[in-house]
């Protein structure tokens, strides 16, 4: 007969179910949410570990206790999916929705000039965070950095306070960064309500902190932009494929995209293209398993798909997503064009979707004693 599964799980199970069975992303909720900070992060593996102290590295005397929080966080372990989708919409996303569940979609980019130039794609996520902090919606946003000066394309957590840091902040990185790492930062200099910028794996970590009720750090999450993602890179990426192939030192690379190829323009303004076959051997492991390239659990996601260069093509999910895109739109912040406008967006999105769906093991998922955590709770 099959033993019961603990009613109460924590780090023993963590471990044992998404880290060490290659489901984990590396996301850092675990790590954040710790009330006794027995959790690290180990940034070259980008996954967490249980320190030496209080039961060592594969048990937690505070779990043996009663303390599930790491569990309660983790957009990994067991039925996350299920459990934050009835949190935020009232029901599991049908077989159908790919990409999650959907209240409005729209390519958009910020009015403003700069921003879109600076921007990833529209600029809208940077306009997005810099309409949210100057409306008092929140404190500060986890996002991120490039580390180690100007030539260093090392993607870094950090926070955004204001306008110029959220600037300095815009384009993406395609090598991890957790920004949830930075929720440490915000709770040491005392900001309540946070917002988030992350790729679906940290994008889901807040609406499952507060299905499972994950005490403070559950509610101190205002606001979740996600992005759209189907990997991340390694970061010897840089030195063995960009350096060593194509002579591209970091400290020459201008910008990067991801558009069916690496896109890559130098400082001098010459581009280059890798084709993404070659690029696939430097993916990051904790993409392996994701299923989810729409960033299924945000407020509003955002990514580059489209025939249009700089404007972003938005998912807008929550009442509250809602309410924040509308208020910019009449703020007159962003400006929208109809997603008809470009039909093969959608039909592109849909098929990365499905394609980060195959991802996931299904029979893994559905091994006995998989079930939805108890609704008891342990507050931080
Ligand atoms: C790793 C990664 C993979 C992506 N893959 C796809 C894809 O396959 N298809 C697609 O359509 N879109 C993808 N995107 C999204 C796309 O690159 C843009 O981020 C999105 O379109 C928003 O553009 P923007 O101009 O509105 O954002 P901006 O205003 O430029 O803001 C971008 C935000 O992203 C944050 N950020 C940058 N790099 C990282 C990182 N490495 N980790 C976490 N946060 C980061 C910044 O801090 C900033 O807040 C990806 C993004 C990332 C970071
Ligand atoms: S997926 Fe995130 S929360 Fe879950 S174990 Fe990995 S790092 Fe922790
Ligand atoms: S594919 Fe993107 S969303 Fe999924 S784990 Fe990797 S970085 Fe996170």
């Amino acid at each position: 007969m099959a033993a019961m599964p603990p009613s109460k799980p924590h780090w023993a199970q963590l471990i044992r179910e998404v880290v060490d069975s290659g489901l984990c992303t590396g996301c850092a909720a675990c790590v954040v949410v710790c009330p006794y900070d027995v959790l690290s992060y180990d940034e070259g593996r980008y996954k967490p570990f249980h320190l030496d102290a209080d039961g060592g590295p594969e048990d937690c005397t505070h779990g043996e206790r009663g303390c599930t929080l790491c569990t309660r966080a983790c957009a990994r372990f067991r039925d996350w999916e299920p459990e934050a989708d009835n949190f935020l919409f009232g029901r599991a996303r049908s077989d159908e929705e790919v990409e999650g569940v959907v209240r409005k979609v729209a390519l958009a980019r910020a009015s403003d000039p700069e921003f879109a130039a600076d921007g990833q794609d529209g600029g809208f996520v940077s306009a997005t965070l810099i309409w949210a902090l100057e409306h008092d919606m929140i404190d500060a946003a986890l996002v991120s950095y490039t580390g180690g000066g100007d030539s260093s394309w090392k993607a870094t957590p950090g926070l955004a306070r204001n306008r110029e840091e959220v600037m300095a902040s815009s384009g993406s990185r395609y090598t991890y960064s957790a920004n949830v790492l930075a929720y440490q930062q915000a709770q040491s200099e005392g900001f309540e309500r946070l917002g988030l910028v992350g790729m679906g794996c940290m994008a889901s970590a807040p609406a499952i902190m507060k299905a499972r009720k994950a005490g403070k750090t559950a509610r101190r999450f205002a606001l979740d932009i996600g992005l759209l993602c189907s990997k991340t890179f390694e970061d010897s990426i840089f030195p063995e494929l960009l350096q060593a192939r194509y002579g591209l030192a970091p400290a020459n690379i201008a910008k990067m995209n991801i558009k069916g190829r690496l896109q890559i323009w130098d400082n001098s303004g010459e581009y280059h293209e890798i084709p993404l076959k070659e690029a696939h051997a430097w993916t990051r492991d904790g993409c392996k398993s994701c299923p989810d390239f729409a960033a299924e659990h945000a407020d509003i996601s955002a990514g580059g798909i489209g025939a249009f260069g700089d404007w972003t093509l938005v998912l807008v999910r929550t009442q509250r997503g809602e309410e924040l895109f509308d208020a910019m739109l009449e703020g007159g912040v962003i400006q929208t064009r109809p997603i008809e406008e470009d039909p093969g967006a959608l039909g592109l999105l849909r098929k990365l979707a499905k394609a980060s769906r195959r991802r996931w093991p299904d029979s893994d998922h559905q091994e006995p004693g998989r079930q939805s955590l108890p609704a008891t709770t342990t507050s931080a």
